[in-house]
């Protein structure tokens, strides 16, 4: 999450601008949208399809995002017919708008299953059971009261995204015919449960989500609802099946510029995510707690939002080398980490 990559190949010289789409390629726009945090922006796509449109991710909500969606609904998209809206996975900046969208266009909501039941979950009040669980994690990781109680603060709520009730189910190997174009659908762990990418494979085009980014690593966490996942063991996998697709694959990804080098980029992530995995290795010669890990994956100055990833990945990669059998776990008070 924090590390910066080598400079990729980036194709379009034009710098888009918030809120007017930008042709990427034939009848793919690029809508550059404001987000209320970190990252500062989020690439959407408008796919021309027949007599009208395919949207694919909304944006977070806000002001700043419906009024941006007005104008472009009303004045590009000239009122034409949305065929639907598609949702790359759940996170806010992703998902946030699609209640919004459908309602105001009448179109389906294209999600995965996994995707949407997460969101269903995510975006509701918890229940004391949950915060109680999210409490423990924290304590067996090691965090201390002050901050267990500022990151439990820190959830989305149905102001972030409100979600349709009901949406049509995507998922891997379907394809989707879009402007008389097939588009192969693919999907993925590790950054979230059922991540949804889009080829375009007559054109090597990849819509990639957050599953992998030019500059910055996309966020691996383990959640607290299963403590246990292996979920960068996930999202290795998927870069795996990434690096397979056509060298001359065009990333469109949801943060920062489009890039070619789809397979040095995935193996800069992969390499990324090795080198975190060694320095744990040497780290927890001795018996560490998972704080201590990500204070030295990470440092100690971290945000509320930095600590929140940071918490995740490192549990991330504590739980890699637990499921290779390369760390044995002490479960204690707070639980320790040592090396085998
Ligand atoms: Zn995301």
């Amino acid at each position: 999450m924090l590390q910066r990559a080598k400079v990729l190949h980036a194709p379009i010289k034009t710098k888009p601008d918030f809120g007017i789409p930008l042709e990427v390629s034939k009848g793919i726009f690029l809508l550059k949208m404001p987000i209320p945090f970190a990252l500062d922006h989020i690439n959407l796509w408008l796919l021309r399809d027949l007599d009208g449109w395919t949207i694919v991710d909304t944006g977070f909500y806000c002001e700043e995002s419906i009024q941006i969606w007005e104008d472009v609904l009303s004045n590009f998209c000239q009122r034409e017919t949305i065929h639907k809206v598609i949702v790359t996975h759940f996170h806010p900046d992703h998902l946030g708008m699609a209640h919004w969208l459908t309602k105001k266009t009448q179109a389906p909501l294209y999600m995965s299953r996994a995707e949407f039941l997460t969101a269903q979950q995510a975006y509701q009040e918890p229940t004391p059971a949950q915060t109680l669980a999210r409490v423990e994690f924290y304590q067996h990781f090691g965090l201390s009261e002050e901050d267990i109680s500022s990151l439990i603060k820190r959830r989305p709520s149905s102001e972030d995204a409100q979600l349709p009730a009901t949406y049509w189910r995507l998922e891997a190997e379907q394809h989707l015919d879009i402007n008389h174009e097939k588009w192969r659908v693919l999907s993925f762990a590790g950054h979230s449960p059922e991540h949804l990418c889009l080829h375009l494979v007559s054109r090597d085009i990849l819509i990639a989500g957050d599953q992998v980014l030019p500059t910055i690593s996309p966020n691996i966490s383990v959640a607290y609802s299963e403590p246990d996942a292996n979920v960068l063991g996930a999202y290795l996998d998927s870069l795996l099946s990434l690096a397979r697709l056509d060298v001359s694959t065009r990333v469109l990804p949801s943060h920062g510029v489009i890039f070619d080098g789809l397979q040095e980029r995935v193996n800069d992530l992969r390499l990324g995510h090795e080198k975190g995995l060694e320095q744990i290795r040497q780290f927890c010669k001795q018996p560490r707690s998972g704080r201590a890990v990500m204070e030295e994956m990470f440092g100690t100055r971290l945000s509320v939002l930095n600590k929140f990833l940071a918490v995740g990945e490192a549990k991330a990669h504590l739980n890699f080398l637990m499921a290779k059998q390369e760390l044995s776990l002490k479960e204690a008070t707070v639980d320790q980490y040592q090396i085998i």
